[in-house]
């Protein structure tokens, strides 16, 4: 009958216990907030999705290098010598299309690696956190701007250009080819080098007799 009583006393008592910790909770300030209707302000270095300014890309693939997990895809295609790909922003000189730059956000683990290579700063991290699907394929960005049309012209017009190049070098006249250099027996003295001359020892300079203590008046 003790044991029983006990029992009873021992659930009420865990349950003011419980109460306790819950009374004092309720009379200090929230620290949850109404996300998504209001979100923290993150730190200002955070790293979060990246994004890539195409306009400014020229395709040197040192992003993809420093990926650690590979998820950065790169296609460049150089240009024909009359095409101008222009300038970036910072003034370096466009040479190659990119007709395809992915990144599989998926596998990314957000290190930041990629950015600081970057020779045109164009490729950076954003505040932007909120980018769940359904699919996992359409965590893949594809970020290049160039249309199937415009890469099929672009990969024609260089194919051309090299077909052109080649048989310009195939129908130029051979180069005639230099002669050979004459052989030197060993010891002898390869034709066209003066011969040395012979080194003469400096004369010894004159030494000024001692002084004769008798004739110091
Ligand atoms: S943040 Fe890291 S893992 Fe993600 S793409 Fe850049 S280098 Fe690769
Ligand atoms: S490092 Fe920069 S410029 Fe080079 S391929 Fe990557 S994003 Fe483009």
């Amino acid at each position: 009958m003790g044991t029983y009583f006990k029992n009873i006393w021992e659930g009420i008592w865990t349950v003011l216990v419980g109460m306790k910790i819950t009374w004092s909770h309720l009379f200090t300030p929230a620290v949850t907030i109404q996300y998504p209707d209001v979100k923290l302000k993150l730190p200002e270095r955070a790293r979060n999705r990246l994004y890539v300014n195409m306009d400014d890309c020229i395709g040197c693939d040192q992003c993809a290098m420093a990926c650690p997990v590979d998820c950065i895809t790169i296609e460049t295609l150089k240009s024909t010598p009359d095409v101008d790909l222009g300038l970036t922003s910072v003034g370096t000189k466009k040479r190659l299309y990119v007709p395809r730059f992915d990144i599989d956000i998926a596998k990314c683990c957000y290190c930041g690696l990629c950015v600081p290579p970057c020779p045109t700063e164009c490729i950076k991290m954003t505040d932007v956190y909120e980018f769940s699907e359904y699919e996992r394929n359409n965590l893949i960005y594809r970020y290049a701007t160039m249309t199937p049309a415009e890469i099929d012209a672009a990969k024609t017009k260089l194919a051309a250009y090299e077909k052109e190049q080649a048989e310009k070098k195939a129908a130029a006249p051979p180069k005639p080819a230099a002669p050979a250099p004459a052989r030197v027996p060993v010891g002898a003295k390869p034709a066209g080098v003066p011969a040395a001359k012979p080194v003469s020892s400096p004369a010894p300079a004159p030494v000024d007799p001692p002084e004769n203590p008798e004739n110091k008046s």
